[in-house]
């Protein structure tokens, strides 16, 4: 029988300030001058990696999920949010796999593609698959967005009828 297949697309931005440590694809990078303004971690790729897995089977968002005005989610580990995802994934939709993941990470600095191999392997380890599944295109804004870090997730899911 022929599997079901789903894709997943997910987005996410967060404003860079002083003081805050850059975190990318569950990878923290204390070298950073700056990291994400934001409620949890702040790390674009896996919140944008968490609303592509649950847009799959039309699951909501992590911002329903997880809602910045609730004082327990502040500071939350985002690999967090993804085991939990995956979690209520499994629920729903039982034995399900992915079979491949694309990223796009739009960062002016620090520059990322040192640290590919180890954002590729933290994120294949949450998903459970190998890191040559995990695609990562990473971009700069050329000057338009230097206050900002953002991430796009395109996946691609399949599940045994
Ligand atoms: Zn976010």
């Amino acid at each position: 029988m022929s599997r079901e297949y789903r894709v997943g697309h997910g987005q996410d931005a967060h404003r860079l300030v002083a003081g805050r440590t850059l975190v990318v694809g569950g990878v923290r990078m204390p070298d950073s001058p700056r990291g994400p303004d934001a409620h949890s971690d702040g790390d674009v790729l896996l919140h944008a990696l968490a609303d592509a897995l649950l847009s799959t089977y039309a699951l909501g968002d992590i911002g329903r999920l997880f809602p910045p005005s609730d004082p327990k989610f502040a500071g939350l580990d985002s690999r967090e949010i993804v085991a939990r995802v995956l979690e209520k994934l499994e629920l729903h939709a039982s034995g399900a796999r992915l079979e491949n993941v694309a990223a796009v990470v739009t960062l002016d600095a620090p520059k990322l593609g040192a640290r590919r191999d180890d954002i590729a392997c933290s994120v294949a380890g949450l998903l459970g698959i190998e890191p040559a599944a995990v695609g990562l295109t990473f971009k700069t804004s050329e000057g338009l967005a230097p206050d900002h870090v953002q991430a796009s997730v395109t996946l691609l899911l399949s599940r045994a009828p």
